[in-house]
């Protein structure tokens, strides 16, 4: 297999080239076309397996191919004035995972292959002054990487995310947030509940975990499709 047969948007392919990305990893063997075709993933994945590539590539791909549709709300950023123009983030996919690091690195490989599109990443975690993090969700955001703390913190106190336009939601590292006693906003999320998610049928959830305990199980079984793909 390559990706020059995945079926992939011409301007991801670009960018799957420009990363020196030739072969795909297995995970990414199985995760792209089972995104491509619309379904829900469980994924078996390691650090190092290039499982962060596995999802953004044909996340980003079929978000490149209605990119017109879906401009994101945005200020002109040659007349922004933060203090009078808020506009509220509402990203078309949010990605969780457990430490700031792994959000970093999530963030830069989400940059890389959004180059040349009109699709914007944030990234937002805890241990750092929120004000920087708030002035990047309010230039607009598409994609959102973010840690679960701060992620609480701006969906509750700040007024500043929507997540009526959300199409993908990706927790990574499951066994870890689960472990470190984020399970029941692990919950929230895919319930929607106390914010306004799009939880309709075309939202699509992707789980990946290094390991499987019941938590995650749990969550995988009461709130994915049952016909999701599980990768191991
Ligand atoms: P990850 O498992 O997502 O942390 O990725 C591990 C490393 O593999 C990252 O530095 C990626 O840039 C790199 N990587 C991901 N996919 C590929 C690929 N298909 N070919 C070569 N390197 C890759």
């Amino acid at each position: 297999r390559n990706f020059d047969d995945a079926g992939l948007h011409p301007v991801m392919l670009a960018n799957v080239k420009l990363c020196q990305y030739n072969v795909p990893t297995p995970i990414q063997s199985y995760c792209i076309p089972a995104v491509l075709s619309g379904h829900d993933v469980v994924a078996v994945a390691q650090t190092g397996s290039g499982k962060t590539a596995a999802f953004l590539i044909p996340i980003l791909s079929k978000l490149m191919g209605k990119a017109r549709q879906l401009a994101a709300p945005r200020p002109n950023p040659a007349r922004y004035n933060a203090a009078t123009d808020r506009v509220r983030a509402e990203p078309l996919v949010l990605v969780v995972c457990p430490t700031r690091e792994l959000a970093c690195q999530i963030f830069d490989e989400a940059r890389r292959l959004c180059y040349r599109t009109m699709l914007r990443p944030c990234v937002v975690y805890g241990g750092a002054p929120t004000r920087n993090q708030r002035e990047q969700l309010e230039m607009g955001c598409d994609i959102l990487i973010a840690t679960p703390g701060r992620l609480m913190d701006f969906m509750q106190n700040n007024n500043l995310l929507s997540f009526r336009r959300l199409k993908f939601t990706v927790i990574d590292e499951a066994d870890e947030l689960l472990s470190t006693g984020w399970e029941e906003t692990m919950e929230k999320l895919f319930q929607g509940s106390g914010s306004d998610m799009n939880t309709d049928a075309d939202h699509t959830y992707l789980m990946f975990s290094a390991t499987f305990p019941k938590s995650a199980r749990r969550l995988a079984k009461e709130y994915m499709e049952e016909d999701c793909c599980r990768i191991k």
